[in-house]
């Protein structure tokens, strides 16, 4: 029989469709046969490596297991050729069987990652490997030792891991799984949790909170409700650990698959509220007409589709454009005003929100440049908007081009990402647009090269027509003929000198 759609199962669509509640990553549980036949595949693709390794620690009289990382992208299906390691060995002990490994090769290299938490790294060929001992099983808050507590049993070490899905190991050369927390039920359930309770977790260590978000971002897991009740309970915590490491994860997090989903965690738990507040700032109440969309949600799918251009940015995710894009509009809820004829208005938040930005990443410690160029690309987010159906003039699409100066590609994405309206027509016209407008900067940089705008006279030049010295005068001329090059594009050297001199009589 064929049915029809009533029109009570069409309004759910729509409200389906509208609601940010339903999330837009939910992948199938995996079937832990086809994990099994994952984990051995990959088992026999690093064979090289684990079954050497495997040998030559088992003859020394240690243990030796593949864990973490490795074991649970393995599972998953995802292959790399970074492997984390666990060992009963001393570093010492590793250091020096990693020698004997990588002898038959050159080009390898032995380096310690820090000996007093028991890490030492090799590279052999295509291979990155990390050996660590095993920690200890029990953390002691009261302990003042500055160093860590090396462990003798595999377990112990794996009970002091973050999530159960990175508390596997492999032990070699036997290849046995070991997984005393359940880890493989939760990887096919995609869930994150902890192999303690998540209180005592996360009070060891703070920062696994960020990692639970982090990892949600990347493996598009969702995570336990007892570990979103803790991080909730726990969020301040957070304030303990330094800006770098939170940064870090941070950073992991936004260059994720699905940053949607840890950026959401970061939000419900109040753990954005911790480390980055301007963006459960965003979550504007609507006004009672309804005149604007919740800029938090709007900023989400800004990120999602600049993400989705990335293309033009050369394919890897890139953080400084996914960043921008996260920030673009934290500017709006200090310049709200509501106006008395029942509109709503953010006069300069760009301006505003760059600043913001700005703050807040140094807060968080990242580079001058990475500052520089977020913040440039939040400040001038808006400036397209002033182009109207095309009626910029020439020198106004060459200060668009110099002020974006070497993030106009990321400019291009951030402006084009920042239309959300369901209004296609409206979409449609705002993309002719852009490519409008991207056409004439093809156009006027072919003519002269924008990117590398000089005045028509150099400082020497300026000097001797003016027949001054070094000196504020000089800087004044070349600025002044910097402005009559943006504003008429080159023009001879003839030209130049007697609009110089006529400049010069005029002060
Ligand atoms: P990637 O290297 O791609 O960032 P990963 O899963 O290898 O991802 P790492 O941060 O390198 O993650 O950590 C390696 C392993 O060490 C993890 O799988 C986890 O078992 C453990 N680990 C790392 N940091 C912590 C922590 N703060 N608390 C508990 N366990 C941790
Ligand atoms: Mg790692």
């Amino acid at each position: 029989m064929h049915s029809t759609l009533s029109a009570g199962s069409l309004s759910l669509r729509r409200h389906l469709v509208d609601s940010p509640a339903v999330p837009d990553v939910v992948l199938p549980p995996l079937n832990l046969a086809e994990v099994q036949r994952s984990v051995a595949t990959e088992l026999d693709r690093i064979a090289p490596v684990i079954d050497e390794l495997g040998a030559l620690f088992e003859a020394a009289g240690h243990e030796l297991a593949l864990v973490g990382g490795p074991v649970r992208d393995a599972m998953l299906g995802r292959h790399h050729n970074d492997l984390d390691f666990t060992t009963s060995a001393r570093p010492d002990e590793t250091e020096r069987l990693l020698r004997t490994w990588a002898r038959s090769d050159r080009g390898s290299a032995i380096w310690d990652m820090g000996r007093a938490f028991g890490t030492i790294g090799c590279r052999k060929g295509e291979w990155d490997v990390e050996v660590t001992t095993y920690r200890s099983e029990s953390y002691d808050p009261s302990s003042r030792k500055p160093e860590v507590d090396f462990g003798d049993s595999l377990d112990g070490d794996l009970g002091r891991r973050d999530f159960t899905v990175n508390a596997m190991a492999v032990r070699l050369p036997g290849r046995e799984v070991e997984d005393p927390y359940g880890g493989v039920v939760d990887l096919a359930h995609r869930v994150l949790r902890t192999p303690g309770r998540p209180e005592d977790s996360f009070s060891d260590d703070p920062l696994r909170m960020m990692r639970a978000a982090r990892f949600a971002a990347q493996l598009g897991f969702t995570v336990d409700e007892s570990v979103v009740a803790a991080m909730t309970a726990m969020a301040d915590r957070i304030q303990i650990i330094s800006a770098e490491r939170v940064r870090d994860e941070l950073v992991k997090l936004i260059c994720a698959p699905y940053p949607r989903l840890g950026l959401q965690l970061l939000v419900e738990t109040g753990l954005a509220a911790q480390v980055l507040p301007e963006l459960p700032a965003l979550s504007l109440e609507r006004d009672e007409h309804h005149r604007h969309k919740d800029v938090y949600e709007h900023t989400l799918t800004v990120l999602e589709q600049a993400i989705a251009l990335e293309d033009r940015l050369g394919g890897e995710p890139d953080f400084v454009s996914r960043f921008a894009a996260l920030m673009h509009d934290v500017g709006k809820p200090r310049t709200r005003k509501f106006v008395d004829d029942g509109t709503v208005t953010f006069h300069h938040h760009d301006v505003v929100g760059a600043k913001l930005t700005r703050k807040r990443m140094k807060a968080l410690r990242f580079s001058n440049d990475q500052i520089e160029s977020v913040s440039k690309l939040v400040e001038l987010h808006l400036r397209f908007h002033g182009y109207g159906t095309g009626e910029w003039t020439d020198s106004a699409v060459r200060r668009y081009v110099r002020d974006a100066g070497d993030q106009l590609e990321r400019l291009h994405v951030l402006t084009r990402a920042d239309c959300t309206t369901r209004n296609q027509r409206k979409a449609d016209r705002l993309r002719r647009t852009y490519d409008e407008l991207e056409e004439r900067i093809a156009r006027l940089s072919e003519e002269e090269e924008l990117a590398s705008i000089r005045p028509d006279l150099d400082g020497t030049q300026i000097m001797e027509i003016l027949g001054i010295g070094p000196g504020r005068e000089v800087g004044a001329a070349y600025k002044f003929l910097l402005e009559l090059r943006m504003d008429n594009g080159p023009m001879s050297e003839e030209d130049a000198r007697a609009a110089l001199l006529a400049w010069a009589a005029e002060r």
